[in-house]
């Protein structure tokens, strides 16, 4: 059961389109996975929609100097229609990826986001990332830990948001599982570890890595591979 969730403020930007886009991959990603979210969701767009139909409804019926005014009959008769066409998905997702021998099922939300994770690369020991290209400042990355891996203590210099897409890391202050979503201020420190499971991981910064711990302080150069401009 996934016990880490995004706040209900992060949820509500999410509903209203506040959130990065790169934020928005990873908590789409975690609702796709998260039925307590995609209930909260569902209340937090049904609030918003009523509010924004009572404006737009106001608007249309309202007569000013360049317009009529159109009449509640026609305006609902309209919005009738509008919501009971049917979308089509415009995007076919793309639900495997494979590295290693393994074979990853992916969220919907990332499926459809597919064709934008970029090349596998190693990056040291049993670590390995690829990039997902959200259109902003390339740092969204799928990483994908071996068992027994761990990534050096780091701090960030923003945020840090993580969401498990299969298997099992701990840190410092918790274990965590698939769906649950870990966000980080500047002013933690971590060190991301597997034990005898892998895990692969959505990871998105809003800046570098710093690497804080003794010699993997020497690492710091190559936080730039996890933050790609
Ligand atoms: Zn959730």
């Amino acid at each position: 059961m996934i016990k880490s969730h995004p706040s209900e403020a992060i949820l509500y930007q999410y509903a209203a389109g506040d959130l990065s886009a790169s934020m928005t991959l990873v908590v789409g990603t975690h609702i796709d996975m998260c039925p307590v979210c995609q209930q909260t969701v569902c209340d937090i767009e049904s609030d918003l929609c009523q509010k924004h139909l009572d404006t737009v409804v106001e608007t249309l019926t309202t007569p000013t100097a360049a317009f009529s005014g159109m009449s509640k009959a026609t305006c609902d008769k309209m919005l009738e229609e509008i919501f009971s066409s049917e979308a089509k998905p415009s995007i076919q997702p793309e639900e495997l990826i494979c590295l290693e021998g393994r074979r990853f099922v992916l969220p919907r939300t990332l499926a459809c986001n597919h064709s934008r994770i970029g090349e596998w690369t190693n990056l040291v020991g049993k670590l390995w990332r690829a990039p997902v290209n959200v259109g902003e400042r390339g740092h969204t990355n799928l990483i994908y830990m071996e068992p027994g891996t761990q990534v050096p203590e780091h701090t960030h210099k923003g945020q840090e948001a993580t969401l498990v897409i299969d298997g099992v890391f701990n840190d410092e202050n918790d274990v965590y599982y698939d769906g649950d979503f870990i966000l980080l201020d500047a002013d933690r420190t971590h060190t991301p570890q597997t034990s005898e499971n892998d895990c692969l991981t959505l990871a998105t910064l809003d800046a570098p890595l710093y690497f804080t711990s003794g010699i993997s302080r020497l690492l710091n150069p190559f936080s730039s591979l996890f933050f790609r401009v």
